[in-house]
């Protein structure tokens, strides 16, 4: 296993506090990780500045062909990188290698071509005897830093578009979930010039704080929670960095009386509770029109007694454990929190599982009202809650009475009440008789608290990109 920091293009290990990893099927210890000093992080943001002048120069189709070959080799490895990525995080390994490797392959490859289709608006004379033209460059040094939920998706999602755009970076994965990133780690070193990418682990306070203060840094991309996004904001004023955000979400999902319910329930199924909940697009906040609201409850309820976890044959899990034993316990205290009120009935799961690993039960909380706490905070969890609404004003109301910003759905047979009722709606994306579709040609990211960086698309090239005028004396 690869446990080593990339700095400057060589590996080399951490030398301060040991972070245990933990396999969360089981609870066991898979290694001691030592995490990088403040030295480590400072030689790898000097290596990234270094490398930054000949990277920033290398035309769109050398960055092009070096995105390919990070590509063509995750592929080539696809199942390693799955096996590790599922011991570390507790994914299904079915998930981690047929869902994730694929989309992470292809999100390196979406980039590799849209880099080389990068342009401005045309030149022209907006001043007589002068041609002006856009430019559109590098931004810098970019300090990533990503989450534990999906852990190899978030680094290609925030290295493809940074390297691709002529930037330099030094990413730092979550503490918790590091293991892909190290490997990948390896890959980078042999396609990449030395400092392009490089690699430091460790906990937020120490690691990558001291990267976010780094003098080197000129931009601080971070998929994480609010409260770590606001941090990012305030070492970010201190030298005007420029900040790329991608932070929490809690999905509101407006089922209405014409909707396919048997439809809804399947997918319910799937998206409320894939990645055990672990997911800021999650449908985790369900209102449903009065006349549908008893059916959807008893079948939500009897499909999500159907979902398969904590089988010993793991090919047949559909959710795995959650993260930590942490934030197994959060999760389990707001649903008892919910619980101890009058109108709110706990149709399904409600408790842990097991002795062994972080399980939660998949969980429906029906009769949940728009003011309840599990309405209104994420929960991160396999929990979903459904609420009952009686008209269009109330549930959009309702939807978009949150901090939140990232993901929403509608589902409805009449193509007008959708797009009237998708308009209103103030998150990132809204899906209409559908959820959680992802593609690389689209943005993610969210308004409000989400953040407002956008990853995947066109738009996370520009994000990671300057636009710049040059204007040229005839
Ligand atoms: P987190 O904010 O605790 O940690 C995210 C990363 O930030 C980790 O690498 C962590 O070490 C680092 N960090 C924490 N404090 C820091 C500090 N002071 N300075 C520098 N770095 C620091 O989030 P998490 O618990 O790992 O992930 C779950 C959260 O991420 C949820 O809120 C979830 O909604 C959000 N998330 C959002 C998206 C999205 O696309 N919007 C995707 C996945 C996860």
């Amino acid at each position: 296993m690869d446990t080593k920091l990339l700095i400057n293009g060589e590996f080399t290990a951490g030398t301060e506090t040991a972070e245990t990893i933990l396999n969360p099927r089981t609870g066991e210890t898979v290694l001691e990780l030592p995490e990088a000093s403040t030295d480590q992080v400072d030689a790898a943001a000097r290596a990234a500045a270094a490398a930054f002048e000949g990277w920033s120069r290398t035309t769109p189709a050398e960055r092009s062909a070096a995105l390919l070959r990070i590509a063509d080799r995750i592929e080539a490895e696809a199942e390693a990188f799955g096996r590790l990525e599922a011991l570390n995080c507790g994914k299904p390994i079915n998930a981690a290698i047929g869902d994730e490797i694929p989309a992470i392959v292809d999100c390196y490859r979406f980039f590799a071509g849209a880099v080389r289709t990068l342009h401005g608006p045309v030149a022209g004379e907006y001043m007589a005897g002068h041609t002006s033209m856009i430019r559109r460059d590098p931004v810098g040094v970019v300090a990533s830093i990503a989450p534990w939920n999906y852990p190899l998706m978030m680094m290609a999602w925030k290295l493809a578009p940074a390297i691709g755009g002529g930037n330099t970076v030094v990413f730092k994965p979550s503490e918790q979930t590091p293991l892909t990133a190290l490997k990948l780690a390896r890959i980078l070193a042999e396609e990449l010039p030395k400092g392009v990418v490089n690699v430091v682990t460790g906990r937020g306070e120490t690691v990558g704080n001291a990267l976010i203060h780094h003098d080197a840094v000129d931009m601080i991309s971070l998929t994480g929670d609010v409260a770590t996004g606001k941090k990012m904001l305030q070492a970010a004023s201190k030298s005007v960095k420029r900040t790329h955000l991608e932070l929490g979400g809690k999905a509101p999902v407006i089922v209405f009386d014409d909707a396919d319910i048997d439809a809804v329930v399947e997918s319910l199924k799937i998206f409320g509770y894939y990645n055990a909940g672990q997911d800021c697009t999650a449908a985790c906040r369900v209102y449903v029109a009065d006349k549908a609201y008893d059916r959807l409850v008893a079948d939500l309820t009897s499909a999500v007694e159907g979902i398969a976890y904590a089988r010993p044959d793991d090919t047949e899990n559909e959710i795995g454990p959650l993260i930590s034993r942490r934030q197994r316990d959060r999760v389990a205290s707001f649903v008892e929190r919910a619980r101890e009120l009058m109108h709110i009935e706990i149709t399904t799961g409600g408790a842990t599982h097991g002795d062994n690993g972080f399980y939660y039960r998949p969980t429906v909380v029906a009769g949940a009202l728009q003011e309840d706490e599990i309405v209104q905070r994420e929960v991160f969890g396999p929990v979903v809650s459904v609420t009952r609404f009686s008209d269009v004003d109330q549930a959009v109301d309702w939807a978009n009475d949150s901090h939140y910003g990232l993901a929403s759905s509608i589902w409805t047979r009449d193509v007008g009440r959708a797009m009237a009722t998708a308009a209103r709606l103030r998150y990132g994306c809204t899906w209409v008789n559908t959820h959680f579709m992802l593609v690389n040609e689209m943005p993610h990211g969210g308004l409000k608290q989400s953040g407002y960086g956008k990853d995947m698309s066109i738009y996370a090239l520009e994000d990671y990109t300057a636009v710049r005028h040059v204007m040229i004396k005839h």
